[in-house]
């Protein structure tokens, strides 16, 4: 394996620099942290999982048009992605109200949106990624108008090829977070899409199969990971 110099570690990853200064070996560990890293823990191959799982879904958006940061798989727990200067901005997309809204906006978790609801968060862990608008973004220059109508642009798309992927397979795509970087003067989707980054709820009866299990102590944690990624690879 093309393992150089550790560059970054992460919460829930390491990055490594390899030969190729356009590339980076991408691995997935097995912490886990909730509210703002107050809560942790181990989930036992979450790693593992969540490489798999962003592998699979990376390769679907790419079939679908969706530039990604995802190059190869390496190995259970790595990955190659393109280097990116990551955007500081978390975008959120929800179909369902969970979480974050449900708390803002006092509104039970559960309710259907009629259209999804796209936020950007700031990110900054010492902030506490707190949520912020298009007209934040662009006073302080996180990045071009044009690259905000890129980042809006496949968010949606995004969402809407994930969402149809997951609704076949009786999951409904609750809510998720992106990131987005540049490369070689392009916006890509960078990081990953995993349990620990979307809710993902059984369809019909609203099952957990996601981190709100860590987070909530919910039990079966583990288990609830492994079946997401029976699902996502078609083996269930
Ligand atoms: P955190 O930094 O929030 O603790 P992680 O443990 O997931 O999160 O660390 C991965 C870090 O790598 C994140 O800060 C993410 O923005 C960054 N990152 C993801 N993909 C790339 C990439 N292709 N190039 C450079 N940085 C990346
Ligand atoms: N999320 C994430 N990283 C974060 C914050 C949120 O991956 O730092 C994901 C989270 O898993 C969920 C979605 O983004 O799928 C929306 O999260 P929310 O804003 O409701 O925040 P939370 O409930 O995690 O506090």
């Amino acid at each position: 394996m093309d393992k150089g110099e550790q560059l970054y570690e992460g919460k829930a990853k390491k990055l490594y620099a390899t030969k190729d200064p356009d590339v980076l070996l991408q691995e997935f560990k097995d912490d886990a942290t909730a509210f703002d890293a107050t809560k942790r823990g181990t989930i036992v191959e979450k790693g593992i999982v969540n490489n798999k799982i962003s592998a699979v879904l990376f390769q679907l958006l790419e079939t679908k048009g969706v530039e990604t940061h995802f190059l190869k798989s390496i190995d259970e727990r790595h990955m190659l992605v393109k280097k990116v200067k990551i955007v500081p901005i978390e975008v959120t997309i929800r179909n369902i109200v969970a979480g974050g809204m449900s708390k803002m906006l006092g509104l039970e978790e559960g309710i259907v949106l009629k259209e999804p609801v796209l936020e950007y968060h700031y990110k900054d862990d010492a902030l506490h990624d707190p949520l912020f608008n298009e007209y934040h973004i662009k006073a302080l220059k996180l990045c071009t108008e044009k690259e905000l109508e890129t980042i809006k642009l496949r968010s949606f798309e995004i969402n809407n090829i994930l969402k149809h992927f997951f609704l076949e397979r009786k999951i409904d795509l609750v809510d998720f977070k992106l990131e987005f970087g540049r490369y070689k003067g392009k916006i890509i989707l960078a990081d990953e899409i995993s349990p620990d980054t979307c809710r993902f709820w059984e369809k019909g009866t609203k099952r957990k199969l996601d981190k709100d299990r860590f987070r909530r102590d919910l039990g079966d944690v583990e288990q609830a990971y492994q079946e997401m990624l029976n699902i996502v690879e078609n083996k269930k």
